[in-house]
């Protein structure tokens, strides 16, 4: 009998995606695995993977793919090492299956406990409904944590969830949504993660704003083409000079976030055309830290050779960062049409920090293995 059973293939189809989510996350560790470290994530996978084995998600996935996916965000978003990513593995464990917090003692050590507890009670806490302030929901969340990486996987726990949020019905799309906005962007932002600010923001709005947002979508894909070509003749003149003084370098167009754009609108009550600064022009140089600062103001001074700066917007990041840990130059110059342009210069150092937040740049990328111990 040639007959082929679709459970069967689905089965296999399934291990299939379970594995390569697996092997994508050990490629996106790969520099900060020390000794022992894959043995580690191994056996929180096995763990992971055993105790979710009968659930699914709302998408009728199988329910590992949510941990992996959450550890893959932390790896690669945040930048969190080793015993964090055995923590995002297991972080749905202990509240929903026979798991306990003994048996991750047991086989990872105290301190995965602790972060992997710090998680559940969090969970117990906000995800059951409980209506909270905002500065409550902060204040519990820094109490019930002490160590900062359960905020942050509880973060990357949201955006996986919000990324995913189309499976679900509308009420509780709407319910997520909101929370996210009002509790979860914010925490975000006073961390520093502004990358994960933006997507929380954006995607909320998708289910809050669904008209308004697919609106902003659609003029910004509209408008695209002038917009690139706009960047690319303001930056010709940048680039030749900048190549001239031998920077090694990278220049990005980065269009605001949807919902920053709608945000400006309502706040000085101006359409979408009236917005003129959509986006921003970002010079990121590869220096060493000695050099960077240096480095930036050098760019700045070419920047502002060819192009006339707005002296009341000059933010200088660099010589004082914000709270956050952000670092960066901002200048806004005239461009060739007479239109505002603002351009950020920074390292790649800043860059990184700007985008993954600043306690995950230097810290936590701990060894799972040496905690095991
Ligand atoms: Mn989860």
């Amino acid at each position: 009998m040639s007959e082929v059973s679709p459970g069967v293939i689905n089965a296999e189809a399934e291990k299939d995606q379970i594995l390569k989510a697996y092997r994508a996350l050990l490629r996106a560790l790969k520099p900060s695995l020390g000794k022992g470290d894959k043995k580690m994530i191994r056996l929180a996978f096995d763990m992971a993977l055993e105790a979710h084995k009968d659930m699914r998600r709302k998408t009728g996935e199988p329910y590992i793919l949510h941990p992996l996916a959450v550890a893959l965000i932390c790896a690669e978003e945040i930048g969190l090492g080793p015993l964090a990513i055995v923590c995002a593995l297991l972080h749905d464990t202990v509240e929903d299956t026979y798991m306990t917090l003994e048996d991750i003692r047991g086989s990872f050590g105290e301190k995965a406990a602790t972060i992997v507890d710090g998680l559940t009670k969090i969970s117990g806490v906000f995800d059951k409904g409980t209506s909270l302030q905002a500065e409550n929901f902060r204040k519990m969340l820094l109490t019930l944590s002490d160590d900062i990486r359960v905020i942050l996987i509880k973060l990357a726990d949201r955006l996986h969830n919000m990324r995913t949020l189309d499976s679900m019905q509308r009420e509780k799309q709407l319910k997520i949504a909101s929370e996210t906005a009002y509790l979860y962007a914010p925490l975000a932002h006073r961390l520093g993660l502004y990358a994960f600010k933006t997507e929380l923001e954006d995607l909320s709005m998708r289910y809050t704003e669904p008209e308004v947002y697919k609106d902003i979508t659609d003029r910004l894909t509209q408008t695209k083409r002038d917009r690139t070509r706009f960047i690319n003749e303001f930056t010709v003149p940048i680039k030749d000079e900048l190549n001239k003084q031998g920077f090694t370098y990278e220049v990005k167009g980065r269009s605001k976030s949807i919902h920053s754009i709608w945000s400006k609108m309502k706040r000085q009550g101006v359409t979408f055309d009236e917005i003129y600064d959509l986006f921003a022009i970002r010079i990121i140089i590869d220096a060493s830290e000695d050099m960077e600062k240096a480095m930036c103001w050098k760019a700045y001074s070419i920047i502002t050779d060819f192009y006339h700066p707005n002296p009341d917007r000059l933010r200088d990041w660099i010589s004082t960062p914000k709270a956050t840990g952000y670092e960066s130059l901002h200048t806004t110059v005239m461009g060739p049409s007479g239109k505002w342009v603002e351009v950020q210069i920074r390292s790649r150092r800043m860059d990184e920090i700007a985008e993954k937040g600043y306690a995950a740049h230097w810290k936590y990328k701990e060894s799972a293995a040496e905690n095991a111990l």
